[in-house]
């Protein structure tokens, strides 16, 4: 297993006190930050690095951050935050309207920046909840919903399911899943991990769940992404 991936966060910020400070906060906190001076490099880095985060200064020399924001929610669900130095309710109806998912007034407390930050980020289901179309797995409480209905699996039927979500689309293969979820192999003939996803997908249905495991002949399972 490699060590996880630091989440990246993209800060688009002409102030370069500001820029800094949220650029060496961000690192200590165990994030990897780039910090960009102008809008257009903003965007483009935004487009080529697909961060898990986005924090936007609104007043930037060339195009204002709400036009980065709308731009980007074009082609991106990513989470954005975004600093201004109004703070009335036609900028926050603004911020909304544009896409942004929060908004904060300058000055603000660095660790109030952090906290948000984090608040997003757990809510795109890097954290412990994620939610794929109707089904939700919660990692901490070990439960999955389909819509509002509790499906209860077993522990392996679980971590199958929880093992498939990681990249929603991308499809698995028997050996993938054995090495990851059974932590061994399995003999050639043995078709546990079908009866397995049987199972999860007999519990699925009885909670009003179709169609979310695909079978990829030959090849594996997928969530649908
Ligand atoms: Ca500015």
């Amino acid at each position: 297993m490699s060590a996880m991936k630091k989440k990246h966060i993209v800060i688009v910020e002409d102030d370069l006190d500001i820029s800094r400070l949220l650029t060496l906060e961000l690192q200590e906190t165990g994030f990897e930050a780039s910090a960009f001076a102008t809008g257009i490099s903003g965007l483009c880095a935004i487009r080529e690095t697909e961060p898990d985060l986005v924090i936007l200064d609104l007043g930037l020399p060339d195009i204002s951050g709400a036009e980065i924001a709308r731009r980007v929610r074009k082609t991106s669900e990513i989470p954005i935050l975004i600093l201004t130095a109004a703070d009335d309710v036609s900028t926050k109806v603004e911020m909304l309207n544009v896409g942004a998912d929060d908004y904060l007034a300058k000055p603000f407390h660095i660790e109030e920046l952090v906290a948000r930050v984090n608040v997003q980020l757990r809510k795109r289901g890097v954290g412990a909840v994620r939610k794929i179309g109707s089904m939700t797995l919660d990692a901490v409480r070990r439960q999955v919903f389909w819509d509002d209905e509790e499906v209860r699996l077993s522990p392996r039927e679980f971590a199958l399911l929880t093992y498939l979500c990681n990249q929603p689309g991308r499809v698995y293969s028997r050996e993938e899943i054995e090495a990851n979820v059974w932590g061994e192999s399995l003999p050639p003939s043995s078709n546990v991990v079908d009866v397995h996803i049987a199972n999860i997908r007999g519990k699925l249905r009885d909670a009003g769940g179709f169609g979310i495991i695909r079978t990829v002949r030959g090849v594996g399972y997928a969530v649908k992404g």
